[in-house]
């Protein structure tokens, strides 16, 4: 029997070759509900042994599994996505206890979950390679796309459902079993809901594994996650930290890694932008989800005739969203995820009002709910100015030129995702061009995503892309020749 996602501080399972188990160890950890402080559930508290059974089952589950038909695979996919539209009002329950998500968020992941999930349902019919021309004689020659074998997917906690979803789908839908190791603050809504899920739809035994762990216990498990001849790759999300530590670990096994890490987006808006939609987009990129998505705006650059009336009207808006409690539906913003989080938004403002910045709007807490804020003339020498704090502040800035305007919207390790506003729409895409970043949005936020766009970003931000080019990263491709008659060798 599933375990139920309603009521209380649940005990919960995790999934081990098909079946509901508890870890080796009998251990289990408070799974913390940040807006309350009080435990919402516990969960296995795995450790090197719980993973070792995860990869063994997903090890011996593999052959099967990609050797299933493809009317058999996608059926899978398409009851699983039909399981999620189903569970969608108590997604949205769990999601704001466990992660402090409001529902427009919740329901965006679902949304974009069941969808991702109704492509990858496709992949199995996709050509599964191409002829390749042979200057040999009678040789016939075929690139044969195949899956890795088991692909161990790392999910971060703050879009947990669709990034759950996102690590494990497509490599599954190439022919891939898998081991998910979702995030300690997420054990849930980023692995154990995905198992769910997925195990309901009918995928076979060992074909997805979730193995969840307490927040200091990750040491034992990366370890046998990344010293196993038997996991092939790797599908990483999470800050960019950890994704170079980990591609150093995959790197050294010669194993390959796919990596979704931080961003730092600006957004241009250009001296004939349209200033009310500018700043109704500015709000959603900037606050959306209290600032903790990857793409949120972190920069707004505006050329200085527009800039005193821009900030204004932004920061009045700003000051109308104050964050709490994500259960209830009129809330906008929840709290942030942890203690952790709020220190960390707390000193990057700090910082940059000790350099001289103006506090324009917000920079007021209750518990862990932050409100939305605004910083003007932060100085270069504050860490805020171009790190990632992953929370509800933005930075405001003007500038005279175009050229200042990309060279600082370029200036920092990170590029995932840019937007430029501005009525000339081909000047929006010549200066798009010159950003860096992986999606440039002309007229639009930094932030969206829809599964079948290749997702992803430039320098620290990323290596990955998603959507059908996913494939790319899941598969090996074969070549597979056959000589059609006898050949003539040299010796
Ligand atoms: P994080 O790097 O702290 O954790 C991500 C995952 O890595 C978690 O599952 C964590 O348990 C795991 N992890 C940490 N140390 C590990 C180790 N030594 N071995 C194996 N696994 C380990 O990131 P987070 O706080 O969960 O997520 C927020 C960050 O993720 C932000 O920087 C955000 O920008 C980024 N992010 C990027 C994308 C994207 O698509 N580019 C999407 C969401 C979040």
């Amino acid at each position: 029997m599933l375990p139920s996602l309603s009521g209380g501080a649940h005990a919960y399972r995790q999934l081990i070759a098909g079946e509901w188990v508890g870890a080796e160890s009998g251990r289990t950890f408070e799974d913390i509900d940040p807006y309350t402080g009080h435990a919402f559930a516990t969960v296995p508290a795995s450790g090197a042994a719980d993973a070792q059974r995860a990869i063994d089952a997903a090890d011996h589950a593999f052959a099967a599994w990609a050797a299933m038909g493809a009317r058999a695979r996608q059926a899978l996919f398409l009851n699983a996505a039909t399981i999620l539209e189903r569970r969608a009002d108590e997604v949205v329950r769990l999601m704001a206890r466990e992660t402090g998500t409001a529902a427009a968020f919740s329901r965006f992941q679902i949304q974009w979950a069941t969808g991702l999930l109704r492509q990858a349902a496709g992949y199995p019919y996709l050509p599964g390679g191409e002829i390749v021309q042979s200057d040999t004689p009678g040789v016939f020659a075929m690139a044969v796309r195949k899956p890795l074998g088991v692909v161990c997917g790392i999910s971060p906690w703050n879009g947990a459902l669709a990034l759950g979803f996102r690590t494990v789908v497509a490599p599954l839908a190439c022919g891939n079993t898998v081991v998910l190791k979702p995030s300690e603050e997420a054990p849930v809504c980023a692995g154990l809901l995905i198992g769910e899920v997925l195990h309901e739809a009918g995928f076979p035994p060992g074909v997805v594994n979730v193995v969840t762990h307490a927040p200091d216990d990750i040491g034992p498990i990366a370890d046998r996650l990344f010293d196993s001849a038997k996991v092939r790759a790797y599908n990483f999300t999470g800050s960019s930290s950890t994704g170079a530590r980990l591609a150093a670990r995959a790197g050294g096994k010669l194993k390959r890694i796919a990596l979704e890490l931080g961003g730092y987006n600006p957004m241009i808006v250009l001296a004939d932008a349209d200033l009310a939609y500018s700043v109704d987009t500015a709000i959603f990129a900037a606050f959306f989800h209290q600032g903790q998505i990857c793409m949120n705006t972190r920069k707004i650059l505006v050329h200085r005739s527009l800039y005193d009336e821009f900030l204004a009207r932004f920061a009045q808006r700003a000051r109308d969203l104050r964050a709490g409690d994500p259960s209830d539906p009129h809330t906008k913003l929840g709290p942030l995820i942890n203690d952790q989080a709020l220190a960390k938004v707390q000193r990057g403002i700090d910082e940059a009002l000790a350099c001289g910045a103006s506090l324009v709007a917000g920079g007021t807490s209750r518990g862990r709910c932050f409100d939305a804020t605004v910083l003007a003339d932060v100085s270069a020498d504050a860490p805020i100015h171009s790190e990632e704090v992953f929370g509800p502040v933005v930075l405001v800035e003007a500038f005279d030129d175009e050229r200042e305007a990309v060279a600082e919207a370029n200036g920092t390790a990170y590029g995932l995702s840019a937007s430029i506003m501005t009525a000339d729409v081909w000047n929006g895409i010549r200066l798009g061009g010159q950003v860096q970043a992986g999606m440039v949005n002309v007229n639009g936020p930094t932030m969206g995503g829809e599964p079948q766009i290749p997702f992803g970003g430039v320098k620290d931000s990323d290596w990955a892309r998603f959507g059908r080019w996913a494939i790319d990263m899941f598969t090996d491709l074969n070549l597979v020749t056959v000589s059609q008659e006898k050949r003539h060798y040299p010796l």
